[in-house]
């Protein structure tokens, strides 16, 4: 799909109602215009979704063929930058078998989980603490990541987390935009579809990441990791390292994984909450498992398992 024949669009659309909307500010204080609050009008363009947008967006379905299309390019420009960095990736190896164990423990609990029935593991030998998933079904963990989590229950949230986004569609949403704008720009059937569209269109530019996916994903790490027997207080901890300033902490390469919105604090009290609730639902058979020696011996609990048959 050509992206960029779209890209004057949102300037175009957009600028006249910013405009109309503070001018409107000083004279208009009623209800009755569609943006006569400017304030409406900016949590439409550039906030989370509103209820009409998710249902759209739920409603357009991406097929797996179009994807893996969509994922292979992503990782192929993904591995073609780790290169220009001189970051090795590797396909297999320890640090690789020990995360697919990982993924097959979680990948059980996703929705979608015969839509992705095979997902590919790899590790970039990199100290940057990062992981990220693509389209498809590809996760790419850096090794800087493996270390910084400390130990295994950590690491299952985080795979949970990467997990999420696949299962959750998370990265398709610019294509899904894509596909409601030019539904809507051959047949805009009502001033909401229009305006549904525009605001599609905004955000595509505007809103490329989305605090509330990460929220989504975090809950969906702690509550699988959680049901596959892991601590998910160990998550939470990762986060409180990462927010002490005091520690060695600040110099460490941090990335995306742990972007500062939503921010550390609060990530690291929504996992405490989470696992609260879990906990007083249904208390574990067996003690949490946490799983120190497992991160650094890089075998995991399953592998520990498959071992003794
Ligand atoms: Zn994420």
């Amino acid at each position: 799909m050509n992206y960029r024949r779209f890209w004057p669009y949102p300037f175009i659309v957009v600028l006249p109602f910013v405009t109309w909307g503070f001018a409107n500010e000083a004279v208009a204080q009623t209800d009755s215009l569609p943006f006569a609050d400017p304030s409406k009008m900016f949590e439409r363009m550039f906030g989370e979704d509103t209820e009409a947008e998710r249902a759209a967006l739920e409603k357009t379905a991406v097929s797996l063929d179009d994807e893996t299309k969509l994922g292979k390019q992503m990782v192929q420009s993904a591995l073609a930058s780790l290169k220009a960095e001189q970051i090795k990736v590797l396909t297999e190896g320890r640090d690789v078998e020990y995360l697919k164990s990982l993924v097959a423990t979680l990948q059980p609990y996703m929705r979608n989980k015969n839509r992705y029935k095979s997902i590919q593991v790899m590790v970039a030998q990199s100290p940057r603490i990062d992981a990220r998933s693509f389209p498809g079904g590809t996760l790419i963990f850096f090794e800087g990541l493996i270390d910084a989590a400390g130990n295994e229950a950590a690491l299952a949230g985080i795979v949970g987390h990467e997990l999420s986004h696949l299962d959750r569609g998370h990265q398709l949403i610019p294509l899904k935009r894509m596909k409601i704008m030019e539904k809507s720009f051959s047949s805009p059937d009502s001033w909401d579809a229009f305006m549904n569209s525009q605001s599609n269109m905004t955000k595509m530019w505007t809103r490329p990441f989305r605090p509330e996916d990460e929220r989504d994903a975090d809950r969906d790490g702690v509550a699988w990791s959680y049901a596959a027997g892991y601590d998910p207080r160990e998550l939470a901890k990762l986060f409180q390292k990462k927010a002490s300033k005091t520690s060695v902490a600040e110099d460490l390469p941090w990335a995306t994984f742990f972007r500062s919105h939503p921010n550390d604090q609060e990530r690291q009290e929504a996992i405490l909450k989470q696992f609260k609730q879990l906990n007083q639902k249904q208390r574990p058979k067996e003690p949490l498992f946490v799983g120190r020696e497992n991160l650094i011996n890089r075998f995991s609990r399953k592998q520990e398992k498959e071992a003794m048959k």
